[in-house]
């Protein structure tokens, strides 16, 4: 084998899943088609649950050094306000792209991943021990792997190859995006303005560079049509009245409002993550997160079984899990696409959403779900937090104060004992080679669940390493010690000693 798991594609998703993989020590090789990283600046931010599990690896620092936190964010272009008690980092991280990529890359450096660029999937054949890659680009080549994910974005060959259908539907518009220089721009930005054939908006990026973004709606763009400087000039020259001197291009592109997800996440030997397994308009800044989730989903999940921890059926509860989140994220942006749409009807929508955005309950609802902390995994179990994301309480340990996440460093599932339960111990020292067990208090009473809701602290908690709850105990009963064991058992395999 040249590789126990072999990554197509070198953005975010690939990045996460390949320092994902190499945490729980699993041999990894990351395939890229592009010589060097792309340097377009596509996404222009991070969201509060992605935040989180960039925190649980202990890397979140980095990325803050060179982000902006902003306090606002939107639902198609409606403004919405982030609640700051629904996680430790509430806010959106304003950060490009091509940064993410670049401190990603550099972790999974560290981490031992091995990146070869201009290496292209082209082939791909599957047998029961493993999987052939066949490599086009400047070194043809062939690479053996036990498993092969594509994280190839929207137009991904793995999911061509693996024969997956990507049904959906297809674009209604076009827009352009760009970051120029805009020297007769006299506002310090301009946001959402409508007009009867479209829409433009113009945000301060960086010191001196504007992102330019002009939406249309009496045609669609050929897919393969390239996007050019002269084309955002006429467009917001269209709408605007004026170019505002813009000069300079940095970066010129084209989106949509495509939706697409994959039938199916796995066949066989082969998996999708991100953009591969689905594309949506990008409102509301929601695709890079999905993915870079995914790839923390699937990540111990793949290791386990590369490991032969854990059967291969484990492989079955990332498609449950994940595919219902994309899901969603298409079901929201395709209301975000038809809200943006010109003419009077969609402006007296438009009016009648924001009156209601205005309320708490509907504003904390949409934030919830733009940042995915509302995410609660199809997970057996009876305690409030079972299936959803662990909050990031504090914690007093022996070794002094802490917090949840920190405990998820090293991206091992976590059996945290809040009450000195001699009966816990016991019961996980068969899996005591692949749990960590933590004796801690929490001092707080009650611990937030979003949106706008909370539960007693509880006395014990079972976390997977992507940060979700497993099992769970409250402090007026006894733990369920047999369903404690049957969750290590689904997740992380069977006992040492049955
Ligand atoms: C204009 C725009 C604005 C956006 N804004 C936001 C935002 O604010 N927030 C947000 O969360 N998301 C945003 N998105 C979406 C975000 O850019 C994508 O969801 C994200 O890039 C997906 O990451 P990925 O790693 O899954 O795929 P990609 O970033 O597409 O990476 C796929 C990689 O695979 C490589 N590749 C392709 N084919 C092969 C092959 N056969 N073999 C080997 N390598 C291959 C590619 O070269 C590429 O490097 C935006 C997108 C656009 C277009």
């Amino acid at each position: 084998m040249d590789a126990d798991v072999v990554i197509a594609g070198a953005g975010p998703t690939g990045l996460m899943l390949a320092c994902e993989l190499r945490l729980a020590g699993v041999d990894v090789a990351v395939v890229e088609r592009r010589a060097d990283r792309t340097g377009e600046a596509r996404a222009g931010g991070m969201h509060s649950r992605t935040l989180e599990v960039l925190d649980q690896r202990g890397v979140l620092d980095r990325f803050l050094a060179l982000g902006e936190l902003q306090s606002v964010g939107h639902f198609s272009g409606i403004w919405l306000d982030f609640d700051e008690s629904e996680s430790r980092h509430p806010l959106p991280l304003m950060i490009t792209q091509s940064t993410i990529e670049r401190l990603l890359e550099e972790w999974a450096g560290e981490l031992g991943v091995r990146v070869r660029r201009s290496a292209e999937v082209t082939g791909l054949h599957q047998d029961e021990s493993g999987v052939t890659v066949e490599l086009g680009g400047d070194e043809p080549a062939t690479l053996r792997a036990r498993w092969l994910v594509g994280c190839d974005g929207g137009r991904s060959t793995v999911r061509k190859l693996a024969g997956i259908d990507f049904p959906g539907t297809p674009a209604t518009m076009t827009a352009l995006i760009g970051d120029v220089e805009l020297p007769d721009l006299d506002e310090e930005y301009i946001w959402a303005r409508r007009r009867p054939d479209g829409e433009f908006s113009v945000i301060g990026f960086e010191p001196g560079w504007y992102r330019v973004i002009t939406s249309a709606y009496d045609r669609v763009a050929d897919r393969d049509e390239p996007a050019t400087f002269e084309q955002l000039r006429d467009s917001l020259t269209r709408l605007a009245g004026t170019d505002y001197g813009m000069r300079n291009p940095r970066w010129i592109s084209r989106f949509g409002d495509a939706a697409r997800q994959a039938a199916r996440y796995r066949v066989g030997r082969a998996l999708l993550a991100g953009d591969a397994a689905h594309i949506h308009f990008p409102a509301g800044g929601q695709g890079l997160n999905v993915g870079v989730q995914d790839a923390v989903n699937l990540g111990w999940k793949l290791a386990s079984v590369v490991l032969g921890r854990a059967p291969e059926r484990l492989l079955d509860t990332y498609h449950d899990e994940r595919h219902p989140v994309a899901e969603r994220v298409l079901h929201n942006t395709r209301a975000q696409s038809a809200l943006t749409r010109p003419g009077p009807q969609t402006d007296a929508l438009r009016d009648v959403f924001g009156s209601l955005i205005v309320f708490d309950d509907v504003n904390r609802h949409l934030c919830a779900m733009l940042t995915a902390l509302d995410i609660r995994y199809p997970i057996d179990g009876d305690h409030a937090l079972v299936g959803r994301r662990v909050p990031d309480a504090d914690l007093k340990t022996s070794g002094g104060v802490g917090r949840i996440h920190e405990l998820l460093r090293d991206a091992r599932p976590v059996l945290l004992d809040l009450r000195g339960d001699a009966e816990l111990a016991e019961a996980v020292r068969d899996w005591s080679d692949r749990v960590d067990l933590v004796e801690a208090r929490s001092e707080d009473e009650h611990w937030p669940v979003p949106p706008g809701s909370e539960v007693a602290a509880p006395a014990a908690l079972l976390i997977r390493p992507d940060g979700h709850v497993a099992w769970g105990a409250d402090l007026d009963a006894r733990p369920d010690i047999p369903a404690l064991r049957q969750a290590l058992t689904t997740w992380f395999g069977p006992p040492r000693r049955p």
